[in-house]
């Protein structure tokens, strides 16, 4: 079972639009368990989306196509689709309707364009379009299946969702696929894979692991097809058990799990406020907290306490500690959290302060380095970390890292 997608559209040939739906349509069709063989862009001229189709169809079970669609003239795929099938516009009452609701939804008169728009080749199956005016169309040609899509990324990914992939997984049988993603965070990706390699050599035959790194995040995905959906969801479930036990800290979450996510419904259980001080993360982790809606039920504000006046005047760190532990220090780190939850008047405090880089380091304090420290009114807890030599990447991982120690004392009932 294999797959081809084809990309149509001017605008992705001079550059000017990324072609984003083939990589989404790829990575669906991988999970279903359907390989994509090719991938081709091509531009709204009739005999190159001819020429391809006829290449495609023979090569694959499954041709996707996206784009070409809309009312204008320079949209050409459904005419030329209807031509290489030698079928008839006709007028399709369902997607009539769909286009009347959608532009009466924007308050807008239905055009002569707007009723084209519901004249569909009468040798396609329909795939409604829950979000736009251009229906998706599903041929056969032999043992082929070729399905046209508009090119707007979420009405294409709104006909897939909904009715395409469905009918795909029923038309080619294909087998019942699980995903589960375990996201992890403070562990180098070629460290968790040291850690992670005999687990993984012992991995079941059917479960298939990504590793897929994202700023502050490293999420392991684990795939598996077959049959029989609780067995499936049974191995699945037993190889993340083990994990839990090899990365016990690093695993904050699962599938559409955030680490700011996580954190914000624990304080929100346990009816916590916190507050921020922030040297070496510059408002970061503020910026990740507020991120949530809904977050100002627990995050209350932050002292970016960028250089050690800040440090001493906002948040009453010590002066002669400043200068005999330095600034990137666990004494400094602690007496900042303690700071600005006195300061701010919060249940906790979250503090960073470490060297970013690429300069400043020193033989004890490398680049990289960082300290965090997590204070409640019972007590304060530091930890220290070093990370490597990029700027950036230190800043966002000493951020979910710090989020995720707090996650870790919230879990744990410490604080
Ligand atoms: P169309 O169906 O050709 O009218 O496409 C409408 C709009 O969808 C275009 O103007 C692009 O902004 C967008 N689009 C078309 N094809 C793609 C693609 N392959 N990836 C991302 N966006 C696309
Ligand atoms: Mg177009």
């Amino acid at each position: 079972m294999n797959a081809q997608i084809i990309t149509i559209g001017e605008e992705l040939l001079i550059g000017q639009t990324i072609d984003t739906n083939s990589a989404w349509i790829a990575e669906e069709l991988n999970l279903l368990g359907i390989k994509v063989t090719k991938i081709t862009s091509i531009s709204d001229k009739k005999e190159q989306i001819i020429e391809t189709l006829d290449i495609n169809s023979n090569e694959a079970n499954l041709v996707i196509i996206t784009g070409g669609l809309g009312p204008t003239n320079d949209d050409i795929t459904k005419h030329t689709l209807a031509e290489y099938f030698d079928s008839e516009l006709v007028l399709n009452e369902e997607v009539l309707e769909d286009v009347k609701r959608i532009i009466g939804a924007r308050g807008a008169n239905m055009l002569e364009l707007n009723i084209n728009q519901a004249m569909v080749p009468d040798k396609c199956k329909v795939l409604r379009n829950p979000k736009g005016t251009a229906a998706g169309m599903w041929f056969e040609k032999g043992d082929c299946v070729i399905i046209s899509l508009p090119g707007v990324p979420f009405e294409m990914k709104a006909i897939l969702t909904q009715v395409g992939f469905p009918q795909i997984r029923q038309k080619f049988k294909t087998p019942f696929i699980l995903h589960k993603s375990v996201h992890t965070t403070g562990i180098p990706e070629s460290q968790l894979a040291d850690i992670l390699k005999d687990w993984e050599a012992n991995l079941p035959e059917k479960v298939n692991l990504a590793y897929l790194p994202s700023p502050g995040d490293i999420k392991l995905r684990l795939d598996i097809s077959g049959e029989n959906e609780v067995e499936l969801h049974e191995i699945l479930d037993a190889e993340i058990e083990k994990l839990q036990h090899l990365i016990p800290d690093a695993i904050f979450g699962y599938d559409n799990d955030t680490i700011e996510a996580v954190v914000g419904k624990l304080l929100l259980i346990n009816g916590l406020t916190i507050s921020t001080a922030e040297s070496c993360t510059g408002g970061r982790i503020a910026n990740i907290l507020t991120s949530i809606s809904g977050s100002s039920r627990y995050y209350k504000g932050s002292v970016v306490a960028y250089s050690n006046e800040v440090k001493q005047e906002q948040l009453d760190v010590n002066a002669s500690d400043l200068e005999k532990y330095g600034a990137v220090s666990e004494q400094v780190a602690r007496q900042m959290a303690e700071g600005v939850l006195k300061k701010l008047k919060t249940d906790i405090g979250i503090a960073t302060t470490g060297v970013a880089g690429p300069t400043g380091g020193s033989e004890d304090k490398p680049v990289g380095t960082i300290w965090i420290a997590v204070a409640s009114k019972k007590q304060t807890f530091a930890i220290k970390k070093v990370f490597g030599n990029s700027r950036l990447r230190n800043i966002q991982n000493s951020s979910s890292f710090a989020l995720n120690f707090l996650r870790k004392l919230l879990t744990e009932n410490q604080l």
